[in-house]
């Protein structure tokens, strides 16, 4: 579901779905994939498995090509989205919701999946709508934590689009915390960044909050 609606001088997209492009550079990956294969064959021995059962003789190129897919970003360079610009007279807040993503935490590189909703208050020009996630995307393929991604993600923003403002909120669930250690399954942990104008006026904080959580139940 994706829909555009511009009421109140606000513009909202919501259920932009995480765009994926598995598969599509790895050939040339610039990752050591036979590192990682000789490593994931350590780990099964490590743990007692026999790493040449049928069942697993294959594991260790699997994983390998993963990680390649997984950890794309470490070798791309997200600005390279943000560089077509159009002028748009438009200073009232523009939000992309709901944009799924994928992430591995860096603690214990197990998956953290959630959504990212995405403020910006242009000064002048804006960015094609698929421009968010695509960097978005870039920066959680990454040995991530959740409140560095949301900051980089921010940050990144206000520099590459010179935007009076940015709010970024991020909603993920982490494996490290549903599936082990204090095994919280439908827990979320909640980050967010504000810069410029958000950070500066109450009334444009809360107004974004209020677009991001008040249709919420
Ligand atoms: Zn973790």
């Amino acid at each position: 579901m994706s829909c555009f609606d511009s009421e109140n001088g606000v513009s909202v997209v919501a259920g932009m779905e995480w765009t994926s492009s598995s598969g599509s550079n790895s050939s040339k990956s610039p990752m050591d994939l036979d590192r990682i294969r000789r490593a994931v064959r350590e780990i099964l021995l490590a743990v007692g498995e026999d790493p040449d059962r049928e069942g697993l003789v294959e594991t260790p190129d699997r994983v390998a090509r993963m990680y390649a897919e997984v950890f794309q970003g470490l070798h791309q360079d997200p600005k390279v989205h943000l560089q077509k610009k159009f002028t748009q007279k438009y200073d009232e807040i523009l939000l992309i919701k709901d944009i799924r993503f994928v992430s591995f935490c860096e603690h214990h590189l197990l998956p953290v999946i959630g959504q990212a909703h995405v403020a910006y208050i242009p000064n002048g020009t804006v960015v094609g709508l698929s421009k968010i996630p695509r960097v978005l995307d870039v920066l959680a393929r990454r040995p991530q934590m959740q409140e560095r991604l949301t900051e980089e993600l921010a940050d990144l923003l206000m520099d590459e689009l010179d935007a009076k403002g940015v709010a970024t909120v991020l909603e993920a669930s982490h494996c490290c915390m549903t599936i082990r250690g204090v095994n919280k399954p439908g827990s979320n942990f909640v980050t967010s960044a504000m810069r410029g104008t958000f950070r500066e006026r109450l009334a444009t904080r809360t107004e974004v909050m209020s677009l991001i959580f008040g249709s919420k139940n």
